[in-house]
């Protein structure tokens, strides 16, 4: 049978060439199950070195260290992790307990890791606090108990899951000597009801307490009072050997997040605002991305169905308006024959500047046909639009929109009769259309003025060419064959396919495509805020694990895997990402109904909702990979001795 511990020739150098520190230098030590040994030496004699390693935290440069046979070379971090979990308690001289974290909570860690429920965890925590007298204390954060008491807790912690092996670096370092005397007589008892005791110390009178003593100095032992004993003790506890469930691991993580966002108060506010904001803009742009795409859509339903849009201008041609000389009044006219056809409306426009009382000002003129008004929809604040008869005379005359009314007669008054010259020629005003404000896109609507198209043709648009030819159809049901028709019939006139025939629908598509692009544009404003705030986490969550090293330290030697770190850092991002996007979608939703009680067109939608929360997790578990990889890959001696 092999021992319960077997070093042979071990040697654990630190550093390289003539640097190198010989902490440990040709150990060969086997200690048996039961026995209470107690390893003297000096300070920087290789004591906790040897502990180190005993306790599977370390692994030997040279030589090799067998635990019951098993080589621990071999093994890999996790099965590491599983050998310390099963094997070891650890007893620091500085406690090592989560300051966060209640006596209760801290016992219970390494059951966490050995996969044990958590009632099962409270009730042999609770039991064993009450064994070493803390029953009042379970509550108790580490800094509202006495060093006697903390390292009482740690000495729950490291019976939790039924170690067989105790090895305790120093405990009575940091102890008055009654509370000195306490935890001798403690590990006097635990012994005597069968465990294995490992106690480190440079005392001879705390060592004297043991059955063996080791003494080492400057690496090698160079006294051993030999194995008293050796038994096998019955197990008290059933040991858990199953690994943790990854819904233990969330939900412990989650537990432990809240807890260490909870103890830096301002810090994670901070770090959550950057989120919110960051999920707040993706809300809120996309709503007003999709209001005022619905607001575009709507307008031009609300012209509809039974319109098709003549432009000239081959398809696909990015050129506009009269700037294309293809469609004429003949066209328009021909058009208006067409079987289904209500009325072709031609329609041309053009940049004039307009003059009266001696002020200059330019404007768009139109020239329309009398059906306008009805079409658009529009009321007259003075007089009446003009007429048909106007349009057959070409009379001169014009109707003014409210902006250029306003800009050529500052003191408005009736303008009805009023004259103003475009060009050389004067034209009568007509009337004065009702003011309707700017579009979505903030164009003054009103800076128009509007006159019959056959006078405009004549006097001021020099050439005999339209901007656009808008039919109006019969039966809405034939409105595809109209459009075949119309379509047939300016190829037959023109000869090639110099314009663009489109319905409502196809000019929906048109805007649907265009304003998709602008709430693409939108979306990734905010999302690059969203990232922004993801580097926010990152960094906050790289602070974290620095300042947390020993806690993880801790949580390695009490059988703490890479992938429980790793899961439990990277479900604090996650959470600080899920608390900022639940709080960034409301306070979006919200600025949308400001926003939209403030006049803008809103549409609220769950999509970019459900989009900016998958975002912020994602942003998460991205963010946090790096420090959480950075956590679980820390060396456990290293984190346990960081301050
Ligand atoms: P003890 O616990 O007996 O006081 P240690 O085992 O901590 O002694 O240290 C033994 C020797 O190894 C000391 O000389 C110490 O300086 C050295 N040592 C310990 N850890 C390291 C390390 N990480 N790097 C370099 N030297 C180390
Ligand atoms: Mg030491």
């Amino acid at each position: 049978m092999s021992a319960l511990l077997e070093l042979d020739a071990v040697e654990r150098y630190y550093g390289a060439d003539d640097t190198t520190v010989r902490a440990l230098d040709d150990v060969t030590l086997k200690i048996e199950a039961g026995e209470f040994v107690a390893i003297i030496g000096q300070s920087g004699s290789g004591k906790s070195t040897l502990m180190n390693i005993i306790g599977c935290l370390d692994r030997p440069t040279g030589g090799t260290y067998r635990v019951r046979g098993v080589d621990v070379a071999g093994l890999e971090p996790d099965a590491l992790a599983a050998m310390r979990r099963d094997t070891f308690g650890f007893v620091f001289q500085r406690y090592n307990l989560l300051t966060n974290a209640t006596a209760l909570e801290n016992v219970e860690i390494p059951a966490i890791y050995a996969g044990a429920s958590l009632a099962e965890r409270e009730r042999r925590a609770r039991e064993l606090l009450a064994k070493l007298g803390l029953e009042g204390r379970m509550r108790h954060k580490p800094g509202e108990l006495s060093g006697g008491q903390q390292q009482r807790v740690s000495i729950a912690r490291a019976l939790m899951n039924d170690a067989e092996v105790i090895l305790a670096d120093e405990p009575t370092g940091a102890l008055d000597t009654a509370s000195s005397e306490e935890l001798l007589t403690l590990f006097e008892d635990l012994h005597a009801a069968g465990r294995t005791i490992i106690l480190i110390t440079h005392e001879q009178s705390v060592a004297a307490r043991a059955r063996r003593i080791i003494e080492i100095r400057d690496g090698k032992i160079v006294r051993d009072s030999g194995a008293r004993e050796s038994r096998e003790r019955t197990l008290a506890y059933r040991k858990h050997v199953s690994e943790p469930a990854l819904t233990t691991q969330i939900s412990e993580a989650v537990k432990i997040a809240f807890r260490s966002l909870r103890a830096n108060l301002f810090r994670t506010a901070l770090t959550l605002l950057g989120v919110i904001i960051g999920v707040a803009a993706v809300v809120a742009m996309l709503a007003i991305g999709e209001g005022s795409q619905k607001q575009i859509v709507s307008s031009i339903q609300k012209m509809g169905s039974d319109l098709l849009f003549v432009r000239p201008g081959a398809p696909g041609t990015r050129m506009r308006g009269a700037a294309i000389a293809t469609l004429t009044m003949e066209d328009a006219a021909a058009i208006a024959e067409l079987d289904n056809v209500k009325a072709a409306a031609p329609s041309r426009q053009s940049r004039e500047t307009l003059r009266a009382n001696g002020i200059d000002y330019q404007t768009t003129i139109q020239g329309v046909t009398p059906d306008w008004l009805s079409a658009r929809d529009w009321k007259m604040a003075q007089g009446a639009f003009f007429t048909s008869e106007d349009e057959m005379r070409r009379a001169n005359v014009v109707v003014l929109g409210w902006t250029v009314a306003k800009n050529l007669f500052p003191d408005m008054g009736d303008l009805v009769g009023k004259f103003v010259f475009i060009g050389n020629a004067p034209f009568e005003i007509a009337g004065v259309l009702a003011p309707k404000g700017a579009t979505a896109w903030g164009q003054d609507m009103d800076d128009v003025a509007v006159l019959p198209i056959s006078t405009g043709m004549m006097r001021i648009f020099g050439q005999n060419y339209l901007s656009d030819i808008t039919i109006a159809v019969k039966d809405t049901k034939k409105i595809e064959d109209t459009q075949n028709a119309a379509q047939a019939l300016l190829l037959a006139r023109h000869g090639t396919e110099d314009f663009q025939l489109r319905n409502t629908a196809s000019l929906l598509q048109s805007v649907e495509e265009t304003q998709g692009a602008f709430s693409l544009l939108l979306g990734s404003v905010a999302a690059i805020s969203l990232l922004v705030g993801g580097i926010g986490v990152m960094n906050i969550m790289l602070v974290s694990v620095t300042e947390r090293t020993r806690e993880i330290g801790v949580r390695m030697a009490t059988g703490a895997r890479r992938s429980d770190i790793m899961v439990q850092f990277n479900t604090e991002a996650l959470v600080v990402c899920g608390l900022g996007g639940v709080i960034g979608v409301l306070s979006g939703l919200a600025v949308s109904l400001v926003l939209s009680k403030g006049g803008m067109s809103i549409a609220i939608t769950p999509e970019p909702a459900i989009i900016a929360f998958a975002s912020a997790l994602a942003t998460g578990l991205v963010f946090g990979y790096m420090p959480a990889r950075k956590a679980a890959r820390l060396d456990p001696v290293a984190a346990l001795a960081s301050e």
